[in-house]
């Protein structure tokens, strides 16, 4: 999209900055599938350090990173008990059971983003030759759909210990997991203690073009890149991206309490704009509303006005819109965004 918008439809519309341009360019790079792009290698390491975890794993996509971790985890025929509202079960094509054989055993997404304790233990199954095998427990941090919501360390550390418990793994979709950390102004080592592995994105809040990152045991991380390998992400002179990453896990992870400031700052502009009904005060870089009935606009009719006015939002259900966000949303873009939203309600 050109740059005379201010596009909130999402932080994965960021493209990379000069500064990451210039890296990609002159990044050393290798065939990684060797193991020999030393930039990718700096970057893994990098990333499992961050994180406080062993080893770490570059892949094309959040949703690849997802369902290795989902394959590592269970055989085919196993049940993962995850979140109704989460990326995993709603937003990456079934491919779980299409691809890994793997059951998904919804829960319901409280109000904050998290499940319930009880949900979750009643949702193991007992061992019993008509029932799945339970073998995974799915966390997402920060929570999309529930409004960007960071779960905190504590929740975290309870889910943990259930897991421990029922001899289950904890596997933690922290697409923005640096957004949670920034949330809740944690170690983000703190916030994953508890899990067996970790992906998260650079390709988001992050900036970079490209790119999510696996985080967990060494031994997880080898059997993660036999997967990648199956899957078809193995990559050759990534460093030409993974460069990019560096960047994001070196400055960007720095500045995400902007984007979130300006969440809060679009939403006390937005508070006073009547015909919108907004969601609770956004936590991270997402803000959601709803439009009052007496507003006649289609949901279509809504995106297309407010792009009139060089702002872009994203649809997210009936009468749901979601604003997020990110490195290229500065303080003129708030503005320009509370007055579209304004002009086309009043
Ligand atoms: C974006 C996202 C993913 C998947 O990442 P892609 O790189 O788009 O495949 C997974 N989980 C959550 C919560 C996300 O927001």
């Amino acid at each position: 999209m050109n740059e005379e918008y201010v596009d909130l439809r999402s932080d994965t519309v960021t493209k990379p900055t000069p500064e990451m341009r210039e890296a990609m360019a002159e990044a050393e790079v290798g065939d990684d599938v060797y193991m020999d792009d030393s930039t990718v290698n700096e970057l893994q390491e990098k990333a499992a350090k961050m994180l406080g975890k062993e080893d770490s794993l570059f892949v094309p996509s959040g949703t690849m990173g997802n369902l290795i971790a989902l394959m590592v985890h269970c055989q085919r025929g196993d049940e993962v008990i995850l979140g109704n509202k989460s990326h995993i079960y709603l937003n990456e094509a079934g491919g779980m059971s299409a691809l890994g054989g793997i059951q998904p055993h919804p829960v319901p997404n409280q109000k904050d983003g998290t499940l319930a304790l009880d949900d979750i233990r009643a949702s193991i199954q007992s061992e019993d030759v008509h029932h799945t095998i339970t073998k995974l427990i799915c966390l997402e941090n920060t929570q999309n759909v529930c409004g960007g919501v960071p779960l905190t360390v504590e929740y975290t550390n309870q889910v943990g210990e259930i897991a421990k418990e029922n001899n289950l793994a904890l596997h933690i979709d922290g697409a923005r997991i640096f957004n949670a950390a920034t949330a809740l102004n944690v170690d983000v080592k703190d916030l994953v203690k508890p899990a067996d592995s970790v992906m998260f994105c650079l390709s988001k809040g992050l900036v970079s073009p490209i790119g999510s990152m696996l985080v967990g045991t060494e031994k997880f991380i080898n059997r993660a890149r036999h997967l990648r390998k199956m899957l078809g992400g193995g990559m050759r002179q990534v460093g030409v991206i993974a460069s990019a990453g560096l960047i994001s896990l070196e400055k960007m992870t720095k500045r995400l309490s902007q984007d979130h400031a300006r969440a809060k700052k679009m939403y006390d502009g937005l508070k006073q704009v009547a015909g919108l009904v907004l969601e609770a005060e956004p936590k991270s870089n997402m803000l959601y509303f709803a439009i009052h009935p007496k507003i006649r606009l289609s949901d279509n009719q809504i995106i297309e006005e407010i792009k009139k006015y060089g702002v872009l939002v994203d649809w997210a259900a009936s009468r749901r819109f979601r604003l997020v966000t990110h490195y290229w949303v500065d303080e003129a873009g708030v503005e320009k965004t509370i007055e579209a939203i304004k002009n086309v309600l009043k």
